[in-house]
């Protein structure tokens, strides 16, 4: 085993979240269902919301069976309420075409619309225990850091260990090798790493050059009122556009703007439109 590959490793058996109900499974319908809620956002809190969910839906057939609007109204709280559309829109295309089972083939992972190069990579090392590197942007600018782009991330799985090393990759990224303020003066790897200690010139070049927009000005804040306010109308009513608009007040959205939203809401398959009244789709 190469020295980068038995630090890593001895410091996850004594620091990494193995106890991640995620981490103790190998079901793959489990994995991937943590796996869309871990998807932008923490861990601490997709932990309750994954627990409920699986036990609502503790299956892939169960996922797929359920309403739309069901699976929505179990998501509250998580965000991103597409990824809840296209996790079981998946679970619906596991059950036609797979009879039920997650596929491990790679090939396959990948013919299912929703499910991208990470995420079958990591469907791969956690379910199936393949040496897959699963390489979000945490694990890439880790992998970076390390080796300053000498060794792929695939290079660096050790062989027969791709599920504890994707996931200490991750934790240690989360928590030691961060984004912002890495922690080199205590990293178990800093006799290893190529960035020993860590410029802060490098830190300045990783940064993303976007300008913040304040949150309540977001696409994604406005889209998430609208499920909201959706999620909390009763079974079988509808509101109508230019009530959602009074109601939600989203600052500088005027009611062709509301009206906008939904349309793509629509287009997303996460809402419908009657005559102008909307509701979550069954
Ligand atoms: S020494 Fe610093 S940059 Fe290198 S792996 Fe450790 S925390 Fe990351």
């Amino acid at each position: 085993m190469k020295p980068v590959q038995r630090h890593l490793l001895s410091w996850y058996a004594k620091n990494g979240r193995a106890s991640l109900p995620w981490r103790k499974t190998r079901d793959p319908y489990r994995i991937l269902v943590s796996e869309f809620m871990l998807q932008q956002t923490q861990v601490d809190r997709v932990l309750p919301k994954y627990r409920a969910f699986v036990k609502r839906f503790p299956t892939v057939r169960a996922l797929a069976a359920a309403s739309l609007a069901d699976v929505i109204r179990e998501w509250r709280g998580l965000g991103y309420n597409s990824r809840a559309l296209r996790l079981k829109r998946i679970a619906e295309a596991v059950v036609t075409r797979f009879d039920g089972a997650v596929p491990r083939d790679l090939e396959a992972l990948r013919g299912l619309k929703g499910i991208g190069p990470y995420t079958a990579a990591a469907l791969r090392a956690f379910a199936f225990e393949c040496d897959d590197a699963a390489v979000d942007t945490n694990v890439g600018r880790v992998v970076q850091r390390l080796t300053r782009g000498a060794e792929e991330p695939q290079a660096l799985v050790p062989r027969g260990r791709g599920h504890d090393w994707n996931s200490a990759l991750m934790d240690f990224g989360a928590t030691i090798c961060t984004a912002r303020a890495p922690k080199c003066a205590i990293c178990p790897l800093k006799k290893v790493c190529l960035s020993f200690p860590i410029a802060p010139s490098d830190l300045q070049r990783e940064r993303p050059k976007v300008k913040a927009v304040p949150f309540e000005r977001t696409t994604r804040f406005a889209r998430g009122r609208i499920i909201d306010r959706l999620r909390s109308l009763p079974a079988g009513r509808r509101v109508s556009l230019l009530a959602l608009h009074r109601e939600l007040a989203l600052p500088g959205r005027s009611a062709k703007d509301v009206t906008i939203l939904v349309e793509a809401l629509a287009r997303d398959g996460l809402v419908t439109v009657r005559k102008r009244q909307v509701a979550l789709t069954d």
